[in-house]
């Protein structure tokens, strides 16, 4: 699910109630990407949100109401790093699509569409919205699977789970410990395939998630096209390799790896300003971290 193999371990327990828990959290889980995803065939609210005509209020659930309040609290903290409403961008990059793209879209198409976006998405009502033009789209694509993984621990915590791992596609949440030692998470070196750059040692609830430039990307006139996208020039963000947040809210900790990632080295302190851990490998391959983060990772 969410585009990628999720993975649930979980230590202790029995057999039989632990394999419940598990295929409730993946429904959970599932739910959720069907909620938020402005891909694959079946209609949400935030395709109804994208369609309807720009200016006309939309009330949506208070689910999703409530994943735009974080959003945009996290593009205001960000500087504008983050931005929710980049979903015709994205889809004029084309990396979500199942065909993937092989070389970038016309320079003034991505500039027209760009110049409308900052602070496109506005309040009309208790849990209504409007967008204030038609290039103006909702994308959770940065925040909705730390928010789906957060919800599916909850669910295997309700169903007697005390020592479990969600890992979905390298967006990990935990809970407790691996028995008698901590959680351990590999952070993926962003050039060496199948190499790690250190080891997390984790335990009790924790969200760990990495946006890295080698996810969804192509090669083209030796240059490197990625999926996460710099709201400012409309262009795959150029100060990081990998960027990697560690905290207790899982949508947050996803948002912010994406705000991270845009911003470089110089996020940290924003990150940690809102007590978080992370750490960034940049542009040049060097690796920053928040001294939280030091004493965590074993190299
Ligand atoms: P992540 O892998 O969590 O960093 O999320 C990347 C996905 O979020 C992309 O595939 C886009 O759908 C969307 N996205 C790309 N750039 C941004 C950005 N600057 N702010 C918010 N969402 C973004
Ligand atoms: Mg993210």
């Amino acid at each position: 699910m969410m585009g990628t193999v999720v993975t649930f371990t979980i230590h202790g327990g029995e057999q039989q109630s632990n394999e419940t828990a598990i295929r409730k959290a993946a429904e959970e889980m599932q739910r959720i990407e069907g909620l938020f995803t402005i891909y694959n065939e079946h209609d949400n609210p935030v395709k109804v949100f994208n369609r309807t005509p720009a200016g006309e209020s939309v009330t949506l659930p208070p689910e999703i109401d409530a994943l735009l309040r974080t959003s945009l609290e996290v593009q205001e903290q960000s500087n504008g790093a983050f931005d929710p409403a980049l979903g015709e961008l994205n889809k004029l990059w084309g990396f979500s699509q199942t065909e993937a793209p092989s070389s970038p879209p016309a320079a003034d198409r991505i500039g027209q569409i760009t110049r409308q976006l900052r602070n496109c998405i506005r309040p009309a009502g208790k849990t209504a919205w409007k967008r204030l033009n038609a290039h103006c789209q909702l994308d959770f694509g940065a925040i909705a699977k730390g928010y789906a993984i957060a919800r599916g621990m909850r669910v295997l915590k309700e169903n007697g789970v005390t020592n479990g791992m969600i890992n979905a596609g390298g967006d990990i949440e935990l809970t407790g410990s691996h028995g008698d030692r901590p959680w351990r998470i590999g952070i993926r070196h962003p050039r060496n395939r199948g190499e790690v750059i250190g080891t997390l040692m984790l335990e009790k609830n924790v969200s760990v998630v990495t946006s890295g430039d080698y996810e969804r990307f192509y090669i083209f006139e030796g240059k490197r096209y990625h999926h996460i996208l710099d709201p400012q020039s409309g262009m795959p963000a150029q100060n990081s390799q990998s960027a990697t947040v560690i905290g207790k809210n899982g949508a947050l900790v996803d948002a912010w790896s994406t705000a991270l990632f845009v911003l470089g080295p110089k996020g940290l302190k924003m990150v940690e300003k809102y007590g978080m851990d992370a750490l960034v490998v940049d542009r040049s391959g060097q690796l920053h971290m928040t001294e939280g983060c030091r004493s965590r990772l074993r190299q």
